[in-house]
């Protein structure tokens, strides 16, 4: 009698975990395909190939299911770190603060440290500001300071370089102009009609140009990023109306983009293309 209940109870123990552990598990069909992945809610894993291979799981962002890494606290901050804080302090046009990060940087003996902070001072150049000579001036620096045996100082000098021109945003730079029309741009983007191709992309910038009309130039910027029309297809056409406008600001800005491209090949596909900033700056030098 007893071990008839025993083996009851653990039979229902079985099924309760089972409940239990079918409740936190979420089947969740491939967004592209017709797999099915199981994802377990309580340790936050997946079954998707992406996932076993280590790589981003686009199923458990989307259901907004992260694994954290856990907060070890140190003394003082990694490289990637004081990278994040050099770019911030960039981005913020604080000379010094820059310069400190900077400094904090050369301590570190990790490989490649040298090239990446170079590479990253390269890429705040054309991030937040609107001087096509800074930029040119970075470019051409660039070889020289990403060498392990570059100055600090010289590092330093591309910082003040680039810190003393303000930023997009600044009321001095016309940036409330700016944030408008691509405020605009965006809701004319959303209510396009027209398929979203690169090509009719290509005839709106085209129109927008002729008529001068920077809403539609700075709403075809954030569309090209919608139909897979990569940063250097988006220089070289950029520098192609530049040229038919006979803009040579225009074209001095695309040609910094493609140089770094030619240049550096393996380091530059973030200069291109990820950041949208220049392509904004130049569709408006042409409208
Ligand atoms: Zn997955």
């Amino acid at each position: 009698m007893l071990d008839r209940s025993l083996q009851l109870g653990a039979a229902i123990d079985r099924e309760n975990g089972k409940i239990l552990q079918d409740r936190r598990t979420i089947r969740l069909k491939a967004f592209q395909g017709d797999e099915w992945y199981n994802i377990s809610v309580e340790a936050k894993t997946c079954d998707c190939p992406d996932f076993l291979n280590g790589a981003c799981c686009e199923h458990l962002n989307a259901l907004g299911i992260h694994r954290l890494k856990p907060f070890i606290p140190k003394t003082h901050p990694t490289f990637s770190q004081a990278l994040s804080g050099m770019v911030k302090s960039i981005r913020l046009r604080r000379v010094e603060d820059s310069v400190y990060w900077l400094v904090s940087l050369d301590t570190f003996q990790e490989a490649q440290s040298r090239f990446r902070t170079a590479r990253r001072i390269l890429i705040a150049s054309a991030e937040d500001g609107h001087s096509v000579a800074v930029m040119e001036k970075v470019v051409d620096s660039f070889k020289k300071i990403s060498k392990v045996d570059a100055g600090i100082e010289q590092l330093a000098a591309e910082l003040v370089r680039i810190c003393k021109v303000p930023n997009w945003w600044h009321a001095s730079t016309g940036g409330h102009d700016y944030i408008y029309h691509g405020m605009v741009g965006e809701r004319q983007l959303l209510q396009l009609r027209t398929e979203r191709s690169s090509e009719n992309f290509k005839n709106m910038l085209g129109r927008a140009i002729v008529e001068q009309d920077k809403t539609k130039a700075l709403a075809v910027a954030m569309g090209f990023s919608q139909c897979r029309f990569g940063g250097t297809k988006q220089a070289e056409f950029l520098l192609e109306c530049a040229k038919k406008a006979d803009h040579k600001e225009a074209q001095r800005l695309a040609m910094v983009h493609l140089s770094a491209k030619r240049h550096y090949p393996a380091i530059t596909t973030s200069f291109v293309s990820q950041h949208g900033c220049w392509q904004v700056e130049l569709v408006l030098l042409l409208t």
